[in-house]
């Protein structure tokens, strides 16, 4: 997920993963559950933070470097979290605001989310923990599990202003996809 206040189109990729702009057919699919806690693992994760700081992100989700498998991270007010296998285990309340997706550079949206969330996630090593959002943290958790499920955020949209959406996508993209 991006935040609006950072507008510069900064290109700089330090990971070595590319982050994949909509419509790349990977976006639309469902991910795999993690089953193997390793050094592989731990090296991904590190390279998902990279790369979501290096394009000034608040989260990333391995689908959108092209990677089926249920893995994200969030960094948002200083706060880092990885998400692996992550489960809603409770949701309060319902917030209206601006998100963005650092698959569609450029593009903003109202989404409607819960206020807050409980999530039980496991970590690097195969522990489960569970963490609570409030607000943007619970906004960008959400957003970083849709994307696990090939879901996105122009989804909660209107017909409308997702065609619009689309049209301008298809602009920035040049016809790659
Ligand atoms: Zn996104």
């Amino acid at each position: 997920m991006t935040d609006n206040n950072n507008q510069d189109n900064k290109t700089l990729i330090d990971s070595g993963l590319e982050i994949l702009h909509y419509p790349a057919p990977v976006l639309k699919k469902k991910s795999e559950p993690v089953d193997k806690f390793d050094d592989e693992l731990a090296k991904f994760i590190q390279d998902l933070y990279s790369a979501m700081r290096a394009h000034d992100g608040v989260g990333l989700a391995a689908p959108q470097v092209g990677v089926l498998k249920k893995i994200a991270v969030v960094e948002y007010d200083n706060k880092s979290y990885v998400l692996i296998n992550p489960k809603i285990i409770e949701k309060r309340g319902i917030q209206e605001g601006e998100e963005g997706c650092l698959s569609f550079p450029g593009i903003y949206a109202n989404v409607t989310r819960p206020e807050w969330v409980k999530i039980e996630t496991q970590d690097e090593h195969g522990d489960t923990h569970t963490i609570e959002g409030e607000g943007y943290t619970a906004r960008a958790f959400l957003h970083e599990m849709d994307h696990l499920e090939g879901k996105l955020f122009i989804d909660y949209l209107s017909n409308l202003k997702r065609n619009a959406i689309r049209k301008k996508a298809a602009k920035h993209t040049g016809g790659h996809f």
